[in-house]
């Protein structure tokens, strides 16, 4: 059962993403070369607290930090620590918000420094496939027409969708139903309504689609060790069309 959300989640689900968003900006802002990716986390932290909300992925099964951070041919979950952030790397930070018990989600993968050109198009076109997603996020329309969407631009450009990992609903879990692959075929799983708020994340590969998990049991890794790049956004969908709630 997909929960849908009366117009009073909505506005506490937006100020959940509000949060989130503006925190992002400020990670954005302070990402640097020789940076660790536990100073990341930490910052992450404090910038969560002084919005009086809680970071939703502490200790969400178990995990470590507050955000994940993942370098280059990090998927996704990437444990907080010690690897040191270099020029020409590639960050994806993905964070998640619970505020008053409503609950954000956001990913972006940002290039620090001077990058490589084929990198800078993969985070191009990981960002423009969650824009043709979230287009897809329409009354009426079937879930994986966004799916489809994703995939097909994707692939079009020449990079992999992950087939592992996949995005979720959101609201008052971190996860709810239904799962949001960023593949396949159109024009099924259960027809768009107004009041589902959907996370939609593509996690996009420079090279073959296959992942593995490190010996951390969390970290995503791609298999060939060429980079990868993710975003996500809270999105409402709605009479209007879809409204992204991680926007300042
Ligand atoms: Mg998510």
């Amino acid at each position: 059962m997909i929960p849908l959300k009366s117009q009073k989640d909505l506005t506490m689900l937006k100020r959940s993403g509000v949060i989130l968003a503006s925190v992002m900006q400020k990670l954005q802002a302070s990402l640097r070369p020789g940076m660790t990716t536990l100073d990341i986390d930490l910052l992450s932290a404090e910038l969560i607290r002084k919005e009086k909300a809680l970071a939703a992925f502490k200790g969400y099964k178990g995990f470590p930090g507050s955000a994940c951070v993942s370098v280059n041919e990090e998927i996704v979950h990437g444990v907080p620590g010690p690897r040191v952030i270099l020029e020409g790397d590639i960050v994806s930070i993905d964070l998640g918000v619970n505020y008053e018990g409503f609950f954000s989600d956001m990913a972006v993968t940002l290039p620090v420094g001077k990058v490589e050109t084929d990198r800078l198009k993969l985070i191009a076109v990981a960002k423009q496939s969650l824009d043709i997603g979230i287009k897809q996020a329409q009354v009426g329309n079937y879930l994986t027409d966004i799916s489809h969407s994703i995939q097909s631009f994707v692939e079009a450009q020449g990079f992999s969708v992950v087939r592992q990992f996949v995005g979720h609903g959101i609201g008052t879990a971190l996860h709810e139903e239904p799962e949001i692959p960023n593949f396949g075929r159109p024009g099924l799983g259960p027809l768009l309504k107004s009041g589902m708020v959907l996370a939609i994340e593509p996690m996009i590969n420079l090279g073959s689609w296959e992942c593995k998990i490190i010996e951390n049991g969390w970290t995503a890794v791609t298999a060939d060790g060429a980079p990868s790049a993710h975003f996500e956004h809270t999105v409402a969908v709605t009479n209007k069309g879809p409204v992204i709630l991680t926007k300042v």
